[in-house]
């Protein structure tokens, strides 16, 4: 493409498709590459189709993925429902190191995974960005609460997101719109936790209880999973992206993938090289300014595999950070049972158990930092209530016509929890290029290297034994526990790599997301994030791209980026 734009956005996921939105009304012209196609709501989302109306009752044809580079099927959101086109990436294969199980879910569709996502939104607080100064492990971020608060501002009123204030020293509180209101079981739950001493309270949730910016207001059918038909909770294909296209300053480019950052002859980022999947040709595409938001790992990979004369190791990698201290959040189910109490009671109209309403925000370590065995804290989600589906149903045993009486006579009685818990950073979690393996586009394959640490794995039994005393306390039945952790990347709240800081020879990035070595690249996600939190990611993602953004503007303002 001879144009020049002025600037390149690799993905149009929650980070990319803000950073379009913000610039594309500055008044900048920007050229967005999105790896997979353009997903249309008429055709993709639609969730109110009933399981039996669906020739493989939701689960999709078991041999659909069998000529594919990456075979592994993904979880909920990869359904039946959107059959039929090709919105998740299972051509763009990976590797494990040995001793390593990630899970890389992606989708590669317009708008990422945030078609798909559970929509909780906590901000992150100081008790985050200056955990090492409270127990001494690790580094701060090189922000603080006081800073950044302002974009969170920004990211809640222009997202939607539904809560109360709550007034929690881990959990600052935010804009909101009126909660999403509780379920029966969420009272029972609630005065259960209140007698062990754990808060039960709203999430904080991005999902419209009331019309907003133009947006319709929640109608409860439950399927958000499956995406949104008509966009009521936040997600890039019904907000930033037709934000960005009212401009008309923004030419989007699907099922372009992204193979490296190109440079100039002074080292600096001039344009991208991407695969057509189309055609498989390759192609370039140029600017003054490169904003790398192709999700966490993935923008690593890209940096990694941007090889030139100046960066021999990757782009903006003098440092050597890039792909290192990769974290994640430790998710598995501490505690799952039902409540007798509502044995026979009738269903009531409460399908919101797609949604996250309400939860157990971090209660430990916070008047002291190392009151207990391990440091930071986790949160917990509880799900349950009159969802459409009995997913309960795996752990009942049975067979036949008795087992679906059994399922029947449980509803909507039973409840499971999750758990949340974040790793801290560490050298021996990253990724880096597979020195052996290519995709099927001649790319080299990411590699990742990941084991959970003791520090989590306490926050995993702690949890378990919480959920003892939680399911007495609320007169419930325990049924069991999850016997082992899940699967690390299960969580897809993975963040590190790409850390930012202010001094160049330990981060990539400076405070402002901008690469220590390539001042005209940016990053857009969670990679910069230098730890995990107890918090999930997307929010703060669309926070700090908006702060990112407005930097960048500030530099084209001042010349140190110039228009093309
Ligand atoms: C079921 C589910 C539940 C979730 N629940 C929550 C939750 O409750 N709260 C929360 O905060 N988060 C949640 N998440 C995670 C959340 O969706 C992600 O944090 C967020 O969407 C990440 O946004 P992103 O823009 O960084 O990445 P992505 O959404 O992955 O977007 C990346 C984009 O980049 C494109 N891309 C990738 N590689 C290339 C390439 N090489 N070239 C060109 N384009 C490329 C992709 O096509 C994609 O469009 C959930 C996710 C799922 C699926
Ligand atoms: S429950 Fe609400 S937000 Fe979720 S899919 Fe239905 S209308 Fe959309």
């Amino acid at each position: 493409m001879a144009k020049v734009f002025d600037a390149i956005v690799i993905g149009t996921g929650a980070g990319g498709s803000t950073a379009m939105k913000i610039l594309c009304e500055a008044g900048l012209q920007v050229c967005a590459l999105n790896s997979g196609p353009r997903i249309d709501p008429q055709r993709d989302f639609r969730g109110h189709r009933q399981v039996y109306d669906l020739k493989y009752r939701g689960h999709g044809d078991p041999l659909r993925l069998q000529d594919k580079a990456h075979q592994e099927p993904y979880s909920v959101e990869e359904s039946e429902y959107s059959e039929g086109r090709d919105l998740f990436e299972h051509d763009v294969a990976y590797s494990n190191a040995p001793g390593t199980d990630w899970y890389w879910k992606r989708c590669k569709a317009t708008g990422g995974k945030a078609n798909f996502w559970g929509r909780s939104s906590a901000r992150f607080g100081d008790i985050d960005f200056k955990a090492a100064d409270l127990d001494g492990f690790g580094e701060n971020w090189p922000v603080d609460y006081a800073e950044v608060s302002p974009w969170f501002s920004k990211a809640e009123r222009y997202m939607g997101v539904a809560s109360t204030i709550q007034n929690r020293p881990s959990n600052p509180d935010g804009e909101y719109l009126p909660p999403i209101p509780f379920r029966c079981i969420d009272y029972i739950i609630q005065k259960g936790a209140e007698k062990i001493g754990v808060p039960y309270l709203p999430d904080r949730c991005a999902q419209l209880t009331v019309h907003h910016n133009g947006h319709p207001r929640c109608h409860y059918c439950g399927n958000c999973s499956r995406g949104c038909d008509v966009g009521s909770f936040f997600s890039p294909t019904w907000f930033t992206i037709p934000d960005a296209e009212y401009t008309k300053n923004l030419t989007l480019l699907t099922n372009a993938l992204v193979r490296a950052v190109l440079v100039d002859e002074s080292g600096m980022a001039s344009g991208v090289a991407y695969v057509d999947r189309t055609t498989r040709r390759e192609v370039e595409v140029h600017a003054k300014v490169v904003v790398l938001a192709a999700s966490c790992v993935e923008t690593a990979h890209i940096m990694l595999n941007s090889k030139s004369g100046h960066w021999p190791s990757g782009i903006a990698n003098s440092s050597g950070q890039v792909g290192r201290n990769l974290c994640d959040h430790l998710y598995g189910t501490p505690g799952y049972g039902y409540l007798p109490q509502l044995l026979g009671q009738p269903a009531r109209p409460d399908n919101i158990a797609d949604s996250t309403v309400a939860w157990m925000p971090r209660w430990q370590n916070l008047s002291n930092p190392r009151e207990e065995r391990f440091i930071r804290g986790y949160s917990v989600y509880m799900g349950g209530g009159c969802g459409e589906f009995p997913g309960y149903f795996r752990h009942i045993e049975g067979f036949g016509s008795k087992f679906k009486r059994d399922i029947k006579r449980y509803y909507p009685t039973p409840i499971d929890a999750l758990l949340q818990a974040p790793t801290l950073p560490s050298p021996t979690n990253y990724v880096d290029i597979d020195p052996e393996k290519k995709d099927i586009f001649g790319i080299p394959q990411l590699r990742f290297h990941f084991q959970w640490g003791e520090n989590e794995l306490l926050m995993w039994e702690h949890s378990k034994q919480v959920m003892i005393d939680l399911f007495k306390a609320m007169g419930a039945e325990l049924w069991g526990a999850g016997s082992e952790p899940d699967r690390p990347g299960t969580s897809l709240h993975e963040t590190g790599v790409c850390r930012f800081g202010n001094d160049p020879q330990k981060y990539v990035t400076n405070k402002w997301a901008q690469t220590h070595d390539v001042p005209n690249l940016y990053i857009c996600d969670a990679s910069i994030f230098p730890s995990c939190t107890d918090k999930t990611t997307t929010m703060p993602i669309i926070a700090f791209t908006m702060r990112t953004c407005d930097h960048m503007l500030d530099n084209f303002r001042k010349g140190e980026h110039k228009r093309a």
